[in-house]
């Protein structure tokens, strides 16, 4: 590895770290999840200070280190005034922030990440007339996009049991493949046992045809189109609900 590194880092998170120092997570394009020292930032005259502030985009110069690798520079690019000047979008910034960071591990790289969340920061940074209710809907979209980058997109067309489209009416959801299961396909498996009864109807949640409808927008959409998006608030609570329960499933 080189000595020194130029990268574009999110700043997820920042602790204090002996008597001057803040250990700093950041997210980079190239390199992944990074934890790193930032020197002397408890200091009034640190350069550093102000740059590594989590929900801070910055231009890093990383140096190679014995321990952690450290923070020679850092150059803020982007501040999102628009998030830290309205507390509602700062809490679901932190929410998002929070979860982007406690499901992806350290070292394993994929930009699409990167843009992932540095995308839905700038469409929260301008969003307008920014409710609670948009709030749960943005981090609804966030959370989805984020764990189908993971690698669980959920099959949301397709019957996980006989491949059938789905139709309207009584349908689940099934939390350890990730999909739609008909109402046919659960009847049999109910019939024959589940594969161990219990566990199967833990794994399996009833879904209504509304929130499969919003999970599909949300898969197939960009974020922006968020601001369009008017939807009720039982089902904006049954899907945030489901992703719950499908993050706590899997991580
Ligand atoms: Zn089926």
């Amino acid at each position: 590895m080189d000595e020194t590194k130029n990268t574009p880092a999110l700043i997820l998170n920042r602790q204090d770290y002996k008597e001057n120092d803040s250990l700093v997570t950041v997210y980079t394009p190239c390199f992944g999840k990074l934890t790193l020292v930032a020197r002397g930032t408890k200091k009034l005259s640190s350069k550093l200070a102000g740059h590594i502030e989590p929900l801070t985009l910055a231009d890093l110069l990383i140096i190679r280190g014995k321990g952690f690798d450290y923070i020679g520079s850092a150059i803020t690019r982007a501040a999102y005034l628009g998030i830290r000047e309205d507390l509602n979008k700062l809490y679901y910034a932190g929410r998002a922030i929070n979860l982007f960071n406690r499901l992806t591990k350290e070292n394993q790289s994929d930009e699409h990440l990167f843009f992932l969340l540095v995308t839905w920061l700038e469409i929260l940074n301008d969003f307008c007339l920014f409710t609670r209710e948009c709030g749960e809907l943005v981090l609804a979209f966030f959370t989805i996009k984020f764990l189908a980058e993971l690698g669980y997109q959920p099959e949301m067309y397709r019957c996980l049991g006989c491949s059938s489209s789905i139709s309207p009416g009584l349908n689940y959801f099934n939390l350890l493949n990730g999909g739609l299961v008909c109402a046919g396909c659960f009847e049999k498996n109910r019939l024959a046992g589940g594969g161990g009864g219990g566990a199967f109807r833990t794994e399996l949640l009833t879904i209504s045809d509304n929130c499969i409808k919003l999970m599909r927008f949300m898969v197939d959409n960009r974020f922006k189109s968020a601001e369009k998006l008017k939807i009720n608030n039982k089902t904006l609570k049954e899907f945030s609900g489901l992703l719950d329960k499908f993050i706590l499933f899997h991580f």
